[in-house]
């Protein structure tokens, strides 16, 4: 709910941060996060956890039967599926976040990013790119999530995901050294639009 006097106040900034599986998505927003007053926001998905990820903060973590009642009623700003796993943006959050003013981040996928531009054409586009595909390679066997068989699709996908965000992204950032790769994403944040109120 917007809150009283919201009407007048300029609506915040919605930030698109997409990028191939564990090229540092999730450090850089955490970080961006810790450094900016933006909103970050949480996911619903129908993946399983991973070791460490904590319901409600990592993803809200549904079954496929709760997701889908969920697309039904129009709690998803936008959804997709995702290597097997339906991923979703709920709404309401982001809207009383813009509502008061507040930069908001949405760490989605390509097809996501793409319906959540279509929405907001003032949202601000940003794919992570790794140094090189070895360095992608390496981040996602560190991060230790996942299986053999369960990479090898990542890194699959993470080649046409780089193809198709070339197409329609705003700015490509390489995840070269992560405190440099940061504060060029906070300059990008300073010189985004504020996204327009609905009429
Ligand atoms: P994503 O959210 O895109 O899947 P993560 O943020 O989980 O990726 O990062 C994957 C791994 O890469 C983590 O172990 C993280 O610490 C590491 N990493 C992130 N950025 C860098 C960087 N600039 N240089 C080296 N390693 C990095
Ligand atoms: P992971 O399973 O590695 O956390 O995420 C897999 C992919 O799903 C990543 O590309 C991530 O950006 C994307 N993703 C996470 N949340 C959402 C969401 O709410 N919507 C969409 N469309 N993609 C998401």
């Amino acid at each position: 709910m917007a809150q009283a006097g919201d009407q007048n106040k300029t609506r915040g900034k919605l930030i698109i941060i997409s990028g191939p599986s564990g090229v540092g998505k999730s450090t850089i927003t955490r970080q961006l996060v810790a450094r900016t007053a933006a909103h970050l926001s949480v996911s619903m998905t129908t993946r399983k956890p991973g070791p460490g990820e904590q319901d409600g903060k990592d993803y809200y973590f549904v079954s496929r039967e709760e997701f889908l009642r969920r697309v039904e009623t129009g709690a998803f700003l936008e959804h997709a599926e995702v290597f097997g796993n339906l991923y979703g943006t709920p709404r309401e959050k982001i809207e009383q976040a813009l509502d008061a003013g507040r930069t908001v981040i949405l760490e989605i996928d390509v097809q996501g990013g793409k319906q959540v531009k279509a929405i907001y054409p003032q949202a601000v586009m940003v794919f992570i790119l790794p140094p090189s595909e070895q360095a992608l390679r390496d981040r996602i066997f560190g991060r230790k999530r996942e299986g053999g068989d369960v990479i090898a699709r990542r890194l699959d996908g993470a080649n046409r995901e780089i193809a198709a965000a070339r197409q329609c992204y705003d700015r490509m950032v390489v995840n070269d050294d992560l405190e440099r790769a940061i504060d060029e994403i906070i300059q990008i944040i300073r010189d985004a639009p504020a996204i327009d109120r609905p009429d």
